[in-house]
Formats: structure tokens, C-alpha cells, sequence
């Protein structure tokens, strides 16, 4: 209680400046409000405090940010890669001494535990370095010489490009799709979910601070219908990436068609955990509760539907259960709590709503199934039993600490219902078979899959979805290859016969 009440000191002390100023835009180095002078203000979950206002752009503000992104890109373009490194690293360095008060804004801000959130700051600073490392090679080709020709291959920056980010852990979105970005050589607007856009601006200080030129990187707030659409059409702007629900990037597939706009889309997913009767029950046990049930269960890549084998259905989902009820539920900067609350009223009646679904479906309430008492966004880890896959809690992304089980009888059932799904994210499976795991890979459609494993991130590994999760790959040279152009040119060695007509 003491660590809590202590933390919570502290965070007034780094959130009383957005009290006096509230969040402003920042716009070729400078601070801007809106240019209609409008606000809207920013909630915490916690204790649906105000705790800010936010400037409210439209597409006057994105077009201001836009052109001091494009008169910014030639400069920003021609740094040699390795200043780009310097100044990346710089900025990594810059987050490790303030990933407290980048953690805590964020607990407060999106309701996701301190135990995650200090880990995520950490995690943005080495997107940074990471990053930041590859610039001096970004520009690299290929050589292809042909009988006639000395083909050579280079990478050009695309230019500037518009960012765009959800509200499940803001910062390390932010850096993931932005830190790749900088370092190709492309200048970048960026424009962060309303729900929760505290860190980005911190963000963008460090990164200005540490370096980073007036207009290299831009900041505008706002609804996503206005300033993120505004963002999307704007001639501009080269290219779209997204990380969001797949209903808003199919919307800004339409809004960027008529700017024939790149677009790279994270979107949502329903991932399955398949647990066979041969794994690991111990550990698949700890893998399947961790991965729906940390981050508030907010996480693209949470494994949502658990298909449990039947043979060892009963004791797994009872000692499952268990562990669920014993989850901590708590204030977001205590550092005991597990589960916070949930970003906003809109998304808590959500999640909310598939508790009276899941009963109308006929499927059993393990566990939860109810919100809690009080002030906040809170719902009671909750647990799904005897549901089918065509179910609506076993095929829409509740996005909360819900877990939907189902059980299978035989590895072909199982790979059925696994890909019975819109969405391709991710899957886990649990097996020491191991000809069964390259097998059942290999037909499971995941853009990435763990074997025996919970997510464990590694940056050169491409991260991304198939069918309605994604469009594209982040990660090592994939981002590289969504931020810049590739670009061939042929030098003639010899005098090879060009066609003469009209000779
Ligand atoms: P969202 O799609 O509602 O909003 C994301 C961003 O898009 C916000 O900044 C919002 O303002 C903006 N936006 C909304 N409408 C827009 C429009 N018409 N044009 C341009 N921008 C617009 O998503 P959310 O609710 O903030 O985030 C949760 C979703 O994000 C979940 O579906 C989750 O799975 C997904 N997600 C995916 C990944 C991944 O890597 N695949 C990672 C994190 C989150």
C-alpha cells in the first residue's frame, strides 16, 4: 500500500504540467494548439479523473504537420546513416532515464499494469537501438550484372509518411512503428489514439531533445475520424502505418485510394492457444493465462481461444479456473496488481456486453463474467467454458482478460477450428510431438506462430498477421522494406546494339 500511495505521488508530479498546458500538438519543433482552438478532454480509467485537455486537430493542423514533414524530408533524407544511429541511440538512452515517468503516465493513462508498463518503456527504448543500428545499411543493394549491364540495386526513403496508433500500449507502438521509420530516412507525422495520448508527447520531447531536427517528426492529436482520416488522404503523405482495428484499416484502405497511398496494416486478432494432450500441461498452463490474461488482455496477440484437447479437457480448464480467480485485480501502479482497468466507459461496456452474450449463447461462466465494484473500468478476469467456435465469444475480438475454451477431439479438429477464424495473427501450440508441430504449423494460418512458447518477441523476426490482421511485416529488414523504395539502376559497360528505328 505504502509503494502505491508513493507512486501515485510521483505521478502527480509528472502529470502536472498536461494539467497546465494539456497536450499540444508539435509541429516543426513548436507547440501548437488546434488551429479551432478546440479540446477534448482525456480520462483516466482509474478513477475517470479528467486528467488533461487535448487539442483537437482537423485537417488544417494534419495539413500544417504534413508540409513541415515534407520540407523536412530532403535534409532528414541525406544524414548518413550513421548520425541517424547516433541520434536513434540517443533517444533510447534518453527513454531509459525517464521510462518511470513514461511508465507510470501510461499506467494512469490506458489503466495496463506497472509490472507490464515498465517492461514496455524498456522495450521502446530497444526498438530505438535496434533500429538505430540498421540505418547505416538501410540504403544497401544488390548487384545484378547481366551480359550488357551493371545492375546495381538501392533503397530510397519513401518520404514522409503518416503514423497511426491505438491505445493498448501506446509507447511501444509508438517506437515499434516509428523508431524504423526515422531510421530509413523518412520524416514522419504521427498521430496517437485519443483514448490515451500522454506518451506520445513525452515521446516526441525525448526525441527532440536528443537531437532530432524541427519537423523531422510531427505530433498532431485528434478523433481519427477527423485528424486520422484528414492524415490518410493527404497527398503529402506517402504512406499509412497503421496499427488498429481491421474495421478502421479497411477505412483507410478507401481513404488512401485516392492518394494511391502505401499502407501497412497490424490489425486485430482471435488467437488460438492449442494445448494437446502430449504437451507440457504445467507450462501451457502458465503460457495460455499469461498471454490473455497480462496487458488487460488489450494485446493484438493475446491467446483468446484456448482449444484444449478432451482427454485432458477437465483437469486443465479446473486447475485454469483456479488460477484465474486468483488473478490480482488492482490499481495500475501498485505493484502487486495483475489486471487494471479497462481504457474507456465505450470499450468496458464492450467487453462487458459478451458476459450477457456468452450466457445467451449457452456457454458456461467459469469465472468473472462481472465488472467490479466502484469507481474505474474494471471487469473480473473472466473465463469461458463449454463454447463452441461458432460462438460470438469464440470469433470476435473481445479484447479484454476473457478467455473463450473449447475442447477437440483429434489433431484434425483441432487445425479446423483453429482456422475457422477471420483473423491470423498469431497461434500457439502445445505438443512434444514434434512431427505433429511441423505439421500442424505448417497448415496453421498465423502470420506468427510459437511453438511451446508464449510470445516472446525478437526484432529481426517479422511481426504481422494474415487475412483480417494484417497487411505487411515489421521487424529487421521488413520494416525497411515498407518505409523506402527500392530503386534500380543499369550502367551499359560495353556498347551493346540498341535498336535503331528510323535509321
Ligand atoms: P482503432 O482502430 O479504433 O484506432 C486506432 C487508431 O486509428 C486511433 O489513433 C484512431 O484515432 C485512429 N482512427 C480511427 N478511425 C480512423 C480513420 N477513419 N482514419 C484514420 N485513423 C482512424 O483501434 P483501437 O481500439 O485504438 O486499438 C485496438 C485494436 O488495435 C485491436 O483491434 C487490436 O487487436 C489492434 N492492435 C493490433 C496490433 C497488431 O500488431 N496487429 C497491435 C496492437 C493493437
Amino acid at each position: 500500500m505504502a509503494q502505491l500511495q508513493d507512486n501515485i505521488d510521483k505521478l502527480q508530479t509528472y502529470l502536472a504540467r498536461f494539467r497546465d498546458t494539456g497536450v499540444l500538438n508539435r509541429i516543426a519543433g513548436e507547440d501548437a494548439e488546434a488551429a479551432s482552438e478546440e479540446t477534448f478532454d482525456n480520462h483516466s480509467p482509474v478513477d475517470e479523473a479528467l486528467i488533461c485537455k487535448v487539442a483537437k486537430s482537423g485537417a488544417g493542423d494534419i495539413d500544417v504537420a504534413a508540409q513541415a514533414a515534407k520540407a523536412a524530408f530532403p535534409a532528414w533524407r541525406d544524414v548518413s546513416g550513421a548520425e541517424r544511429k547516433k541520434i536513434l541511440h540517443r533517444i533510447a538512452d534518453a527513454i531509459v532515464e525517464r521510462a518511470e515517468e513514461i511508465a507510470f503516465c501510461e499506467c494512469y493513462d490506458t489503466g495496463q499494469a506497472l509490472r507490464f508498463m515498465s517492461k514496455a518503456a524498456l522495450r521502446g527504448a530497444e526498438n530505438f537501438r535496434f533500429f538505430g543500428d540498421l540505418a547505416p545499411g538501410a540504403r544497401d543493394g544488390k548487384q545484378l550484372p547481366s551480359q550488357t549491364l551493371m545492375n546495381v540495386t538501392t533503397r530510397v526513403p519513401i518520404g514522409p509518411v503518416g503514423v497511426i496508433t491505438p491505445w493498448n500500449t501506446p509507447f511501444m507502438l509508438s517506437t515499434w512503428k516509428i523508431a524504423p521509420a526515422l531510421a530509413a530516412g523518412c520524416t514522419v507525422v504521427h498521430k496517437p489514439a485519443e483514448f490515451s495520448p500522454i506518451t506520445a508527447r513525452i515521446l516526441m520531447e525525448i526525441a527532440e531533445e536528443a537531437g532530432l531536427p524541427p519537423g523531422v517528426w510531427n505530433l498532431v492529436n485528434g478523433y481519427g475520424e477527423e485528424a486520422g482520416k484528414a492524415l490518410t488522404e493527404h497527398a503529402d503523405i506517402k504512406a499509412i502505418a497503421f496499427v488498429g482495428e481491421s474495421k478502421t484499416g479497411s477505412m483507410i484502405m478507401k481513404q488512401g485510394a485516392d492518394t494511391l497511398k502505401r499502407t501497412h496494416f497490424e490489425l486485430g486478432g482471435k488467437n488460438p492457444v492449442v494445448v494437446f494432450e502430449d504437451a507440457d500441461l504445467d507450462r501451457a498452463l502458465d503460457a495460455a493465462i499469461f498471454m490473455i490474461y497480462s496487458l488487460n488482455g488489450e494485446r493484438c496477440t493475446s491467446s483468446s481461444r484456448l482449444l484444449i484437447q478432451a482427454s485432458v479437457a477437465d483437469e486443465f480448464l479446473a486447475r485454469l479456473a483456479e488460477r484465474v480467480k486468483r488473478i490480482r485485480v488492482g490499481h495500475p501502479l501498485d505493484p502487486t496488481t495483475e489486471i487494471g482497468p479497462l481504457i474507456h466507459k465505450v470499450h468496458f461496456e464492450k467487453v462487458r456486453s459478451y458476459f450477457d452474450t456468452a450466457r445467451e449463447e449457452g456457454a458456461t461462466i467459469a469465472v468473472g463474467g462481472t465488472e467490479r465494484e466502484g469507481d474505474g473500468w474494471y471487469v473480473e478476469p473472466t473465463l469461458f467454458t463449454n463454447a463452441n467456435n461458432d460462438m460470438r465469444i469464440a470469433r470476435e475480438e473481445i479484447f479484454g482478460p476473457v478467455l473463450t475454451a473449447i475442447t477437440f477431439d483429434d489433431e484434425d479438429e483441432a487445425l479446423a477450428i483453429a482456422n475457422d477464424t477471420s483473423y491470423g495473427l498469431t497461434g500457439y501450440v502445445w505438443t512434444n510431438d514434434l512431427t505433429r508441430a511441423m505439421r500442424f504449423t505448417d497448415k496453421l494460418e498465423a502470420g506468427m506462430i510459437w511453438v511451446n512458447s508464449e510470445n516472446v518477441r525478437h526484432l529481426p523476426t517479422p511481426f504481422g498477421g494474415v487475412k483480417a490482421s494484417g497487411i505487411g511485416r515489421d521487424g529487421g529488414d521488413w520494416s525497411f522494406e515498407f518505409y523506402m523504395e527500392q530503386k534500380h539502376i543499369g550502367f551499359a559497360t560495353g556498347h551493346h546494339k540498341i535498336p535503331q528505328l528510323g535509321a
